[in-house]
């Protein structure tokens, strides 16, 4: 069983549990980054795909991505590639496009009755005044639409403030997001882990002292955490409707319940691993076993 491992992160921590988890399936895993393999399309027959080296790499029988949004876009044309010839594999180019982007995401989330904080989405200043109305604040939670790790999500605890994070984040990215603030949350939030359609692990995540942002990143700690059915159902289903066989559902516990914030395509393995002791990297692979 050869298996294609797609990651544009050479050295993330999350690497060598994957490796570690085929290795003792006995499977052949082959690392590549798309963004550096070749493929030389040829009239009338299958395309032939390069490595970075430009050695010729032979199909594999199942494939796997691990795609964030730090991976460029157009690392995501090999793995159409791969789609288009019906190989199998996990997760596949239209659940990672949508969870790159929150605003796609909330998108197909609210038309699935899955609820997330209020949420305006802008593409200019002008929107911002009219936006800032609209939702209770200071403060407000302002965020790119394509970011990770917390980087691109600021507190915004005046109007003075909203404008000039505003003004800094369009520079980075053409589309905001204006979000309530969950404030109960106190920094707070859960990671639940699904692997095809079942919750495999799950994290609560406390932010450090004097941050809202909980991301393992930013200096966050994570615990395991035993959570309701509810929460459960929520978060495999969002995975669902996006399509993904394989993401990380963050939730905030609001007032009015679970609510919603992102759906990584991506997920890191370490955090999770350590924090719950849990082998999420061998559920992947018995998943990718029986694609
Ligand atoms: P990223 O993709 O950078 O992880 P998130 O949208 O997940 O972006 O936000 C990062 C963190 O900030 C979350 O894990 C959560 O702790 C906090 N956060 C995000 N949105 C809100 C919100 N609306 N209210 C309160 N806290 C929030
Ligand atoms: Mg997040």
């Amino acid at each position: 069983m050869k298996i294609w491992y797609l990651t544009h992160l050479a050295d993330s921590p999350s690497n060598a549990p994957l490796a570690a988890a085929a290795e003792a399936q006995g499977v052949d895993w082959l690392q590549i980054d798309p963004a550096e393999t070749t493929i030389e399309l040829e009239p009338g027959a299958r395309a032939r795909i390069f490595d970075g080296e430009g050695k010729e790499l032979q199909r594999p029988d199942v494939w796997f991505t691990r795609l964030g949004s730090s991976a460029p876009e157009s690392s995501l044309q090999l793995v159409g590639l791969l789609e288009s010839e019906d190989l199998p594999g996990m997760n596949r180019t239209e659940g990672i496009r949508i969870a790159r982007d929150k605003a796609a995401t909330l998108t197909r989330l609210g038309a699935n009755r899955i609820e997330h904080p209020r949420t305006i989405v802008l593409r200019s200043m002008l929107a911002l005044e009219r936006a800032a109305a609209m939702i209770a604040g200071p403060p407000w939670v302002l965020k790119t639409a394509v970011g990770t790790q917390g980087l691109g999500v600021a507190l915004a605890e005046s109007r003075e403030a909203l404008l000039e994070t505003a003004e800094a984040f369009f520079e980075r990215d053409e589309v905001l997001l204006l979000q309530e603030f969950v404030a109960e949350a106190r920094g707070r939030d859960l990671r639940l882990f699904v692997v095809g359609g079942e919750l495999v692990g799950a994290m609560r995540r406390q932010g450090g002292e004097g941050e809202f942002r909980s991301n393992l990143h930013r200096g966050g700690r994570g615990e395991p955490v035993a959570v309701d059915d509810y929460s459960r159902e929520l978060a495999i289903l969002a995975a669902r409707v996006l399509g993904l066989e394989v993401a990380g559902i963050d939730l905030l516990e609001s007032e009015r319940g679970p609510l919603v914030i992102e759906v990584n395509a991506a997920p890191g393995l370490a955090g999770i691993q350590s924090a719950t002791g849990i082998d999420v990297a061998g559920a992947i692979l018995d998943r990718l076993l029986r694609i």
